[in-house]
């Protein structure tokens, strides 16, 4: 089959590479139509996470069920599914509490709790930006999409990652309606973020970045874009707020937050948030943040440290919630928002492409070209 290999730093290919298959009597084998690319796997693309040379990527994935395994009771040949990026087995002492970014089962370092498709430090799982994907635990991983599946599929893969995580972050920042809400990034978790909490009845959303067709998408859905490049962003959110801050804050830049001059500080956004929200306000933070920096700009980010403003975070009695999202507790409500028409969140696509087209596609969307938002991929229609 073909696949989006990883070569090393900024180095992809769409190569022949082993078919994938069956392994375990719990797996389904899914013939890939949809597989995203994600900003998740630009950290990886650009060599600053342990990927090991060779593997595939993919962690966003939809496709259609060719073949199950001899103990897969509940999904069918020809079932159109999405998967959750997180591979969860359903019976350890964490996915029985419904946090399933933390199985302590599917990931075979036992110093790591949590497993993905295509992902540094998650698993030897394959990607899915390739024609066939292997799905462990099937029956319990499987969201069974319904007959619209094909024709909705850029919505309905948004629900692999990065809508309910942008759902998550507003949960962890506990977004009820009438807050205003402060989200840092406006790539496509952020967009998400802001979707979520329009659809919580937010009274106000501002949304920092600085890349104007991104900005451009925020305000299409009603957030006050805030360009980070122009003026201070705090300065900007208090005087949209009476000079009292955000009720909630939302970060979903990460690690590799970067000023308008391109030099990397990995608390940027974190602190930014922190004066950004009100006194007693909560913050939520999704952006990817790792144990290990190597490739980090300082001594600190090399350890995966980073400097916060705890003086200040202490003072104002401010709340953090952090981490990846537990797919599962999501998915299943936001696909009936996607069927019934309430939520929408294919308006971030920006290029639909074959699979062979990836490595162009990897490279503009690194570069954060312009009009590059979201890449969607279709190995298989
Ligand atoms: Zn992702
Ligand atoms: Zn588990």
């Amino acid at each position: 089959m073909k696949a989006v290999v990883y070569n090393g730093p900024r180095n992809t290919s769409v190569k022949e590479v082993p078919d994938a298959k069956i392994e375990r009597p719990t797996d389904v084998l899914v013939r890939i139509t949809s597989t995203n690319i994600c900003g998740s796997d630009l950290h990886m693309y650009e060599g600053r996470t342990d990927f090991e040379q060779g593997r595939i990527f993919g962690h966003e994935n939809l496709g259609e069920v060719v073949e199950i395994g001899n103990a897969v009771d509940r999904i069918k040949v020809g079932d159109m599914v999405c998967l959750p990026f997180n591979i969860a087995c359903g019976f350890c002492a964490n996915c029985e509490k419904g946090l399933t970014a933390y199985c302590l089962t599917t990931n075979p370092n036992p110093k790591m709790a949590g497993a993905a498709y295509g992902f540094a430090d998650m698993g030897p799982y394959n990607g899915g930006q390739a024609e066939y994907l292997r799905v462990p635990y099937a029956d319990f991983n499987c969201l069974l999409l319904p007959e619209d599946a094909r024709e909705k599929q850029t919505d309905y893969v948004m629900l692999a990652d990065i809508f309910p995580t942008g759902w998550h972050v507003t949960e962890l920042a506990c977004v009820q309606p009438g807050d205003s809400v402060v989200i840092y990034g406006s790539g496509p978790v952020g967009l998400m973020a802001a979707h979520s909490a329009m659809l919580k009845s937010a009274s106000k959303v501002m949304i920092v970045d600085r890349h104007p067709d991104r900005l451009r998408l925020a305000e299409s859905i009603g957030a006050i874009a805030i360009d980070d490049s122009k003026a201070s962003p705090v300065e900007q959110i208090m005087a949209l707020t009476d000079g009292k801050g955000a009720d909630k804050g939302c970060e979903c830049v990460g690690y590799q937050a970067h000023d308008p001059q391109g030099h990397e500080h990995n608390n940027m956004t974190l602190n930014n948030l922190v004066q950004s929200v009100k006194f007693t306000g909560t913050i939520g933070a999704v952006g990817v943040y790792v144990p290990q920096d190597p490739g980090g700009p300082d001594q600190l980010s090399k350890q995966g440290e980073a400097i916060l403003d705890w003086g200040l975070f202490w003072f104002k009695g401010l709340t953090i919630g952090s981490g990846q999202c537990n797919v599962k507790a999501y998915n299943r409500q936001l696909l009936t928002l996607i069927q019934v028409g309430k939520a929408k969140p294919s308006f971030i696509v920006s290029h639909q492409l074959p699979l062979d087209e990836a490595s162009k596609a990897y490279q503009h969307f690194d570069a954060r070209d312009n009009g590059w938002t979201k890449v969607v991929l279709h190995p298989a229609q």
